[in-house]
């Protein structure tokens, strides 16, 4: 039997939900809008924390300045990151790889150590949706005014709320697609140019995608995107085992349930939930989490808080639902340090050692080398021996640089060309260089030969070039 087995999941028998009044069956569930209630609590003060940090890194990230620049900027048109000071041109793209790997493990460890963590605290769908639903709350209300708003008839009040909330959502939504396109455009010239009218056709289509996905997504769809549209719902609980942290009820401890205050009978029959669905009324995706594990499960903890307020409330402990694991809630340990968790976080060492070494071995410069591809070799009208070569420099730093260029190699070799070349921040330069001998005097052999560039004032800056040096031979 597998881990995923073994963990309580809510029965999905087909039922006859959708069978219509002739027989035949809907293929298409009529979507039920939820509107959950505000709840308060410590999982939801660290999701506030959490959400408003992650927005606030992505709004301001863009504005942030660095040695006269902006500090992250995504240069598409000129095919370099500048990340604090720092140039990543396309060269670079195995740091992107390894990052990218950083993030698929980080994902893979916390998912098997703490389950959906990442969805309930800091996923941009579920960050942005909690900032659209608190705009909801205070235009109109909490859950029930909202319910009752969705039925009352479109009056000036329900109008003004309605379309006060929508404005707000636009303009959030707005503010997003900006600072999105932000990252590949200088932010500030383009914040002028979008209130003078002026912005470029694709800049204009991005933030309108970006402005319109943000209010669909968060305004609109919400908890549809987790359920239907996130492909990591779907294959997290091949990632689950019995000491995966949980958002779980605990059936022994709340069954059989009882609503309300039953003083005929002896409470011990009874268990500590009092059925008084405050814990699917806060959920966002809309379920019953006593009903065991469901994909739908974002793993926001709202039920937790709402719950421990019941239990408070009542005067029982808190906990009847809580982070927990299949091992736990049977009584058993939970054990740690288990083979897949290890597996998981020495492979995310591993890759974040290999990132950090790859950054800190990068040298801000970098030299290509092309020999003439016509001619292996050249005898020149005094009978000397040459080879042409293209040196390529570019300039991986954000300041302008000169660069003094050389060889190591067969001696004597005559250089031809120029000795120095300048390059401005991000840019590249090329230079044809000749290196001759004359065959009367030495008597050389093709070899390897190293060309070196190195930012003149800043020693540590250089980098070499592997090529030939071909000669006719003896
Ligand atoms: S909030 Fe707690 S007591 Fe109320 S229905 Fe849910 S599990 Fe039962
Ligand atoms: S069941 Fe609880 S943890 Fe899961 S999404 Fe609903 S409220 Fe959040």
């Amino acid at each position: 039997m597998s881990d995923t087995e073994r963990i309580r999941v809510k029965d999905e028998t087909p039922t006859n939900k959708g069978v219509k009044a002739d027989g035949s069956v809907s293929l298409y569930e009529a979507r039920e809008h939820i509107h959950p209630k505000s709840i308060h609590g410590r999982f939801q003060r660290l999701r506030d924390l959490t959400v408003w940090i992650t927005m606030g890194i992505y709004l301001v990230g863009p504005w942030l300045r660095w040695e006269g620049g902006q500090a992250v900027l995504f240069d598409l048109p000129e095919r370099q990151f500048h990340i604090f000071g720092v140039t990543f041109m396309p060269q670079d793209f195995i740091l992107l790889a390894f990052t990218l790997m950083v993030a698929a493990f980080a994902l893979f460890f916390v998912t098997v150590f703490a389950g959906r963590v990442w969805c309930g605290y800091v996923c941009p769908q579920t960050t942005w949706t909690r900032f659209f639903t608190w705009i909801e709350s205070k235009l109109e209300g909490d859950r029930n005014a909202r319910l009752k708003l969705d039925k009352a008839p479109w009056t000036p009040r329900k109008i003004t709320r309605r379309g006060g909330k929508h404005v707000l959502w636009l303009a959030l939504a707005l503010l997003t697609g900006l600072t999105f396109v932000g990252y590949f455009s200088p932010i500030s010239d383009l914040t002028f140019r979008l209130f003078q009218f002026e912005l470029g056709g694709w800049e204009a289509f991005w933030i309108g995608f970006f402005t319109l996905a943000t209010y669909g997504n968060a305004g609109w769809m919400r908890e549809q995107v987790c359920i239907y549209m996130c492909p990591y719902a779907r294959f997290q609980s091949v990632m689950f085992d019995r000491d995966t942290l949980i958002v779980s009820y605990d059936e022994d401890r709340g069954e059989p349930r009882h609503r309300g205050a039953k003083r005929d009978r002896d409470e011990s029959e009874f268990g500590d939930c009092i059925d008084c669905g405050l814990c699917v009324q806060v959920c966002p995706t809309g379920i019953d989490i006593r009903e065991g594990l469901q994909y739908e499960c974002i793993h926001c903890a709202a039920c937790i808080d709402a719950c421990d307020s019941v239990m408070d409330h009542i005067g029982k402990p808190r906990g009847l639902i809580r982070y927990t694991t299949e091992n736990a809630l049977e009584g058993g340990q939970t054990n740690l340090l288990r083979p897949r968790l290890i597996g998981y976080g020495v492979a995310l060492l591993v890759i974040i050692a290999a990132l950090g070494g790859a950054l800190w071995l990068r040298v801000p410069i970098e030299l290509d080398v092309m020999r003439d591809r016509n001619q292996l070799y050249r005898t020149a009208s005094d009978g000397s021996i040459e080879n042409t070569y293209t040196l390529r420099v570019v300039n991986k730093s954000q300041n302008a640089q000169v660069y003094d260029l050389s060889y190591r190699g067969p001696e004597g070799l005559e250089w031809n060309g120029p000795q120095h070349v300048a390059v401005g921040p991000g840019e590249q330069a090329s230079v044809a260089v000749t290196l001759g001998y004359d065959p009367f005097y030495d008597d050389l052999d093709t070899g390897t030969i190293w060309f070196g560039a190195r930012a003149r004032g800043n020693p540590k800056v250089k980098t070499e070039h592997e090529s030939r040096f071909i000669t006719p031979g003896r």
